[in-house]
């Protein structure tokens, strides 16, 4: 059974320039994600794979079709039970999103507090998370003193720290240089290898995709234009 499924799925914007009638941001997509794939989406600003991310990730209702994340109809929930669809989802981003005036170790914590875990168990699990993305030195330095590359080591530590079974990385390599790129690409690899979390990947690059995706869906004006194993899609015919 896929992990994510998407079946006709449209989504509409009023437009921004008023009086323009609608913006069709997803335009009747079908895809399917399988459990443990490391499923990449490609293609250019304006596409709709954000949006795509945040129909999956609940956080915008679709206008049409249907959305499963692990076989639940996430189209026909009430809010509190949507909770609990985001809370099987982590989000790593370009920009990484931490806070600035708190610490490592408290934005990693973050998302426990909220889930209400005990201080303990926090503890034990932030220290857990730093060792796996190699910052236990870096438990008390503030954003502003790390690297990109430790801005989003520290993305993906919060991200995985309720255990989530899908990771969605919207663009989570774009500000980094080709070098950190590989470092985060690799890290998300051992993720998806050592902990069997589905990996999304939204990117504009094909090096990304390259890199590290086994399945792509390639986007084109709210549309997957042709999708399947990244080796066949992007062979030369
Ligand atoms: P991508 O992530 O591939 O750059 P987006 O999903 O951000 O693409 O955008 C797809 C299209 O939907 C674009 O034309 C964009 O301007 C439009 N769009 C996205 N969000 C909104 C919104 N909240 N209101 C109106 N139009 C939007
Ligand atoms: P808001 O609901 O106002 O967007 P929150 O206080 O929920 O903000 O979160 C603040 C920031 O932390 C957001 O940018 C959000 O994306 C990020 N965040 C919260 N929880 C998580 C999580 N589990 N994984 C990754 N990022 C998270």
């Amino acid at each position: 059974m896929p992990i994510v499924s998407l079946t006709n799925v449209s989504k509409a914007y009023p437009s921004r320039t008023p009086g323009d009638g609608e913006v069709i941001a997803v335009d009747d997509v079908t895809l399917s994600i399988e459990k443990g794939d490391v499923f990449g989406i490609i293609g250019y600003s304006g596409a709709g794979k954000s949006t795509l991310v945040r129909l999956i990730n609940a956080l915008e209702p679709a206008t049409s079709g249907t959305i499963l994340v692990d076989g639940v109809d996430i189209t026909a929930l009430r809010e509190s039970e949507l909770r609990k669809v985001r809370g099987g989802i982590g989000m790593i981003f370009q920009q990484f999103n931490l806070f600035s005036s708190r610490n490592v170790r408290a934005n990693i914590a973050y998302p426990l507090t909220l889930a209400g875990w005990k201080k303990p168990d926090i503890d034990a699990r932030v220290t857990e998370l730093l060792s796996f993305v190699g910052l236990s030195d870096k438990a008390k330095a503030y954003p502003e003193q790390l690297s990109g590359g430790q801005k989003q080591r520290v993305g993906i530590a919060r991200a995985l720290a309720t255990g989530p079974a899908i990771l969605l990385a919207d663009e989570a390599t774009s500000a980094l240089d080709p070098q950190t790129t590989h470092e985060v690409l690799d890290l998300l690899k051992r993720v998806n290898e050592e902990q069997g979390i589905t990996i999304v990947v939204i990117t504009h690059e094909m090096d990304v995709i390259q890199t590290i995706a086994t399945k792509v869906a390639v986007m084109e004006r709210g549309r997957v234009i042709e999708q399947g194993d990244v080796f066949d899609v992007f062979s030369a015919p």
